[in-house]
Formats: structure tokens, C-alpha cells, sequence
């Protein structure tokens, strides 16, 4: 996957002379969103892409699948859910425990995806007063940690088809967890989220920065009234 990295004074100078605006390259994709850029004229610009692991994994995952690379796309959309759920049980022990000391706890599981989605569990329910729903774990279909183990560990070599199952089936989940965010507490959620978007993490210097985010789904982006729109519009934005 590779970002689009743009020169905001090149494009505002085109704008003043009615110019189409043509200076747009191409960077690999970063771990900390931040990208710094010198254009052919000498202006530099720093692009953020301001969206959470969980946003980014799904999006790297959704490209994975245009190129052809569909056994990459099961390990990226593995990671995006469990990042996901690494977001949940900060958020929730922010919320509900404020000052807690949440990264020497996660230390304690941050090796360990098994503990981590024993947490997330454990906190959901607490939360909600039932389980959360999973990937199922024990089923022979796509949609499985069955089948995400015989891609990951086993060396299996996924169809598209399979591929965009087992996308559908990740974001189903996602969806269903944010939404239900959306319905109960989602002003905290998303001052949460903002402060630990890559803006605020990183300290860079709010000028001549062009802040852009993920394709797929963002928490700062509304359609049609939620952060998860049908997995058709997702698809339809990676022209699958
Ligand atoms: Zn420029």
C-alpha cells in the first residue's frame, strides 16, 4: 500500500492561478503516520495520516486483495481486530478507571493476542453484561480463526474470494462494535480517539501539515449517519 503525499503550497498556489494541481507523490506506508516531504520546487510538507492501527491495518488489508496478495490481506485484517480490541480496553479503562496505570498493564499482554482478546472479553461483558460476538474460533468456514490459522501459520493460499469472506466477516465485527459505541457513548469514544491519532501523538508543527485518513472507514468520517456504512460502499471505495 502506498500513500498519496501531497505539496499543500504547490496546490495552493495552482488554486490562485486556476492551475489543475498535479504534484502528488507517492510514499510508502509508515508506523507512525507521520510523512515528511520536500516537492520538486523545495516546499515541504508533512502528511499525517491521522487514523488509528486498527483503520490502517484494515485498509492495508483492503489493498492487499487489488494486488493480489490475499494471504497478506487475512494477516492484516487479523491485525486490524485485534488492534481494535487493544483500542477498546484503553478507551474503556480510561473511562471507567481514569489514571489508571494502562501501559504497564498492557505489558503484562502485549505479547500475547490470546490475553489480550481474554481482556477485551472480559471488559466487554462487563460493559454490556453479555459476551462479545467473536470470530468463530471452532468453525470449518472462511470466517474463521480455523481458516485465519491455516493462512497464517499453515501456509494456505487464499482465493480472492475467500479473501473478501473473511474481510467482510472482520468488518462485520467492527461495525457491530462500533455501532453499538455510536448507540451508547461515542462523544467519549471519539475525544479518546483523537488523542491518540498520530496528530496528537506525534509533535509536529501544525503548520503546512495536510491531514488526510484511511480509506475504508474512519471514526472522523460520517456516512449516512455512521462510521460503518455496508461492506458493498467499503468494497466499492477499493473499486472491488
Ligand atoms: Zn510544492
Amino acid at each position: 500500500m502506498k500513500i498519496e503525499i501531497h505539496c499543500l503550497e504547490c496546490f495552493q498556489n495552482n488554486v490562485q492561478i486556476g492551475k489543475p494541481y498535479r504534484n502528488i507523490s507517492l510514499s510508502e506506508i509508515r508506523d507512525d503516520g507521520v510523512y515528511h516531504n520536500k516537492c520538486p520546487q523545495g516546499h515541504e510538507t508533512t502528511t499525517i495520516l491521522d487514523s488509528l492501527k486498527f483503520e490502517v491495518l484494515f485498509d492495508i488489508g483492503m489493498n492487499a486483495i487489488c494486488d493480489g496478495y490475499n494471504r497478506e490481506a487475512i494477516s492484516s485484517f487479523s491485525a486490524s481486530l485485534e488492534r481494535f480490541y487493544e483500542t477498546y480496553i484503553r478507551y474503556r479503562m480510561n473511562v471507567d478507571k481514569p489514571g489508571s496505570p494502562i501501559s504497564s498493564i498492557w505489558k503484562a499482554v502485549s505479547n500475547q493476542s490470546e490475553r489480550q482478546l481474554g481482556a477485551f472479553i472480559f471488559i466487554y461483558a462487563t460493559q454490556h453484561g453479555v459476551p462479545p460476538a467473536l470470530l468463530p474460533s471452532d468453525s470449518k468456514t472462511t470466517f474463521s480463526a480455523n481458516f485465519r490459522n491455516n493462512v497464517i501459520h499453515k501456509g494456505y493460499i487464499p482465493s480472492k474470494q475467500e479473501a473478501l469472506i473473511y474481510a467482510e466477516g472482520i468488518y462485520s465485527l467492527l461495525q457491530r462494535y462500533i455501532q453499538e459505541i455510536e448507540a451508547s457513548d461515542i462523544d467519549q469514544f471519539i475525544e479518546f480517539y483523537r488523542s491518540q491519532l498520530p496528530s496528537r501523538r506525534k509533535s509536529t508543527p501544525a503548520q503546512n501539515n495536510f491531514i488526510t485518513s484511511t480509506k475504508a472507514f474512519s471514526m472522523t468520517l460520517l456516512r449516512n449517519e455512521t462510521r460503518m456504512p455496508d461492506f458493498d460502499y467499503i468494497k466499492a471505495q477499493f473499486y472491488l
